[in-house]
């Protein structure tokens, strides 16, 4: 059986105080979603100040991204033992707007989830089309091709310990939801490449969620799918009403 993992990027957002505030709020109600892992990914300059606020909670602490090397002259960089070192669980590895904005390679994302698997983290590796790649029919393609490269140099054992996220690129951060039934069928092909690549027991336990415009109103349905294990969640989890009303949908259909 797989937990849902819903988590929270709160991307480029926030101050200190606010990021506080809300990781307080989140955390001080975390309590009442037993069935729910829960996660926030605050920018890395604030995630020392959330992790003392979310400490004593079930609410874990992660990343928007990192740096495959360990240490050295790599100036802004921020290195798998430095998030350990900050209390950090999870980092999210890939995000389309690392992909689409700032050039990630699936190449350049590859050595990172091995870095941070080495270290002792869960990457999050995300994935997910373009419009235009929906439209010409190629998502199956893409989500394809994008799990062969960021994944390529894992084993099946590693592919156990990651969480992925498929995120439509359409529907991040625009309104425009993936319907559950376009959704799971990508979920379904995720799980299919996996048991081709690697073997069925690992693509049956990898955890894969769904991000891109979830919100309370949305995630009932979303994740009352068979293969959605949670979401990711970008614009919904800085509130923390919204983003624990998604966590109690989640609950709610276990
Ligand atoms: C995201 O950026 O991971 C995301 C899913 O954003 P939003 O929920 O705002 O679409």
């Amino acid at each position: 059986m797989r937990r849902p993992l819903v988590a929270g990027n709160w991307k480029m957002n926030l101050d200190r105080a606010g990021a506080v505030a809300l990781a307080r709020a989140i955390a001080e109600r975390a309590g009442s979603l037993p069935d729910v892992d829960l996660l926030v990914c605050p920018p890395h300059v604030y995630l020392d100040a959330v992790g003392q606020a979310l400490a004593g909670s079930r609410v874990a602490l992660g990343a928007q991204n990192m740096y495959h090397e360990a240490s050295g002259a790599f100036t802004g960089e921020t290195s798998a033992a430095m998030l350990l070192d900050l209390g950090c669980r999870y980092v999210i590895l890939g995000h389309s707007e690392r992909r689409h904005i700032l050039g990630e390679t699936d190449q350049m994302v590859e050595v990172k989830v091995v870095a941070a698997l080495a270290a002792g983290l869960t990457p999050i590796v995300c994935v997910g089309e373009l419009l235009s790649e929906r439209q010409a029919g190629q998502t199956a393609n893409v989500i394809r091709r994008q799990i062969e490269g960021s994944l390529a140099g894992l084993t099946a054992a590693d592919v156990e310990r990651i969480v992925l996220a498929y995120e439509p690129v359409w529907a991040i951060g625009t309104g425009q939801v993936a319907t559950p039934q376009q959704a799971e069928q990508v979920h379904l092909d995720l799980r299919t490449i996996l048991a081709q690549r690697y073997n069925a027991q690992a693509a049956g336990r990898v955890r894969i969620q769904y991000g891109g415009s979830v919100k309370p109103a949305n995630a009932g349905e979303l994740l009352a799918q068979p293969d959605i294990d949670g979401a990711l969640v970008g614009g919904a989890s800085l509130k923390a009403e919204d983003f624990l009303g998604i966590a109690a949908a989640a609950e709610a259909v276990r």
